[in-house]
């Protein structure tokens, strides 16, 4: 296994669109090994072929449950809405925030060529629809309604958090003050 250089976003052959895999080979499972280890070394959730330089339509996944490798993935159902910041191990140190299905059903083949269904929920069809618009030359920034530097989203992040231990103690007092009424 060995790790591939990931290719940036100005990078043009993350605009092409990649071609279905006909047959796999050797080269396709080293292939699957190194995407796998360049997205762990990473810490990614995702990682498309064309973002390590190959036009070929494989992915490969691991939203924490395990990897899923994705040879010709299709998608086949998606159901519901959901707003997410996400982040692209091609577009580093900013998050934009998109609209994706909550639900999704993939159809794709898995390293031995033979079919299956992958289905995913919440960050996991994130992660699936994000990599399949990799194949297709797609970036989420095409579809981001709102990109904000990860620094202020976790700022952001962190004054929520304070605001809500505030509101938490406030309402705290009152239950305790309104007890003392009572006696
Ligand atoms: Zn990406």
């Amino acid at each position: 296994m060995a790790l591939r250089n990931i290719r940036l976003s100005n990078d043009e052959m993350l605009r092409k669109k990649s071609k279905p895999v006909t047959g796999i080979t050797q080269s396709t499972l080293t292939l699957l090994d190194d995407m796998a280890e360049t997205l762990y070394s990473q810490n990614g959730l995702g990682l498309a072929a064309p973002q390590v330089g190959v036009l070929r339509r494989i992915v490969v996944v691991d939203v924490g449950e395990g990897i899923v490798e994705l040879i010709n993935p299709e998608l086949v159902e998606a159901e519901g809405t959901q707003n997410c910041y996400e982040g692209c191990l091609s577009i580093p140190d900013v998050s934009g925030l998109v609209e994706r299905p909550l639900r999704v059903k993939i159809k794709a083949l898995n390293r031995n060529g033979e079919e299956f269904f992958a289905e995913g929920a919440d960050i996991a069809a994130i992660a699936f629809c994000h990599e399949l618009d990799h194949l297709d030359g797609i970036l989420y920034t095409d579809k981001a309604t709102v990109i904000k530097n990860n620094e202020e989203l976790e700022r952001e992040e962190q004054e929520n958090e304070a605001r809500r231990k505030i509101m938490q103690a406030r309402r705290e007092r009152r239950q305790a003050n309104g007890g003392g009424n009572r006696q």
